[in-house]
């Protein structure tokens, strides 16, 4: 990846049928800070995409962040510590995750791979941490399934809406006029019994929140078949805020 910031999306799938099915790819976002890579939320497929089909190398991999411990957003979290660490030769990765994903029953995270973390933090809400020249700000608790699951933000300027149940409190608590808002927008219509967003509730956030662009991805079936590109085009004409639809590959500079 080049040295100015960019993100690269290996996949855009989100829920059940398009993950599991592979309708689309999955595997998360990476993000390049200037040459350090953070790895947030490497789902089923993340090691092979970036390695076979977008030529990155893992050991290049500074830090993997997860928002949550679900499968869609987790699968390939032992891989690419692996694949990161070169076997638990290199020791220069680093984790930043709920306690839920590394402990107690639930958890993801194999301890024989633990131990090859230079470094680990536990997310909590309202906290910053930093590794290298990387902050990661838990900006929020959401309400997704029962799981612990956080909003977080990079270096004060990537903003990443994870998946969750829609709440008024978002929009005093994320932070507003930064340079991406990437937003988990599962459905185009609200749906009360599932604790994912909507492009109802991607429309709110982006209103309030206003960043530079905004970006939507973790597509349903529904927003597949809608298609995403076209929900972005809605939003960019209400919002008047640039709204991209992510899709399998897509590479964006900030
Ligand atoms: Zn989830
Ligand atoms: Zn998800």
């Amino acid at each position: 990846m080049k040295k100015s910031n960019e993100l690269l999306f290996l996949g855009t799938a989100g829920g059940r049928i398009t993950t599991f099915r592979l309708v689309r790819q999955s595997g998360g976002f990476l993000i390049n800070f200037g040459g350090s890579l953070v790895h947030v939320d490497p789902g089923p497929g993340a090691f092979v995409y970036l390695v076979r089909d977008y030529g990155i190398d893992p050991r290049d991999i500074d830090l993997i962040v997860l928002s949550h411990f679900h499968l869609d957003h987790s699968a390939d979290l032992n891989t690419l510590i692996e694949a990161a660490t070169d076997g638990g030769k290199k020791r220069h990765v680093s984790l930043f995750a709920p306690i839920t994903a590394v402990e107690g029953e639930d958890r993801v995270l194999l301890p024989y791979l633990r131990r090859r973390l230079v470094k680990e933090e536990i997310i909590k809400e309202g906290v910053e941490y930093e590794y290298s020249d990387i902050k990661v700000k838990a900006v929020m608790k959401h309400t997704h399934h029962g799981a612990e699951t956080y909003g977080l933000m990079f270096n004060d300027s990537v903003v990443y809406v994870s998946c969750a149940r829609f709440e008024e409190k978002m929009l005093e608590v994320y932070p507003k006029n930064r340079d991406i808002l990437i937003i988990n927008t599962t459905f185009y219509n609200r749906r009360s019994a599932v604790d994912h967003l909507s492009s109802e509730d991607a429309r709110v956030l982006i209103e309030v929140l206003k960043p530079k662009r905004a970006i939507i991805t973790h597509y349903s079936m529904e927003m597949h078949q809608k298609p995403p590109e076209k929900v972005a085009e809605e939003l960019t004409d209400i919002t008047g805020v640039e709204t991209l639809a992510a899709q399998d590959g897509t590479r964006i500079e900030f």
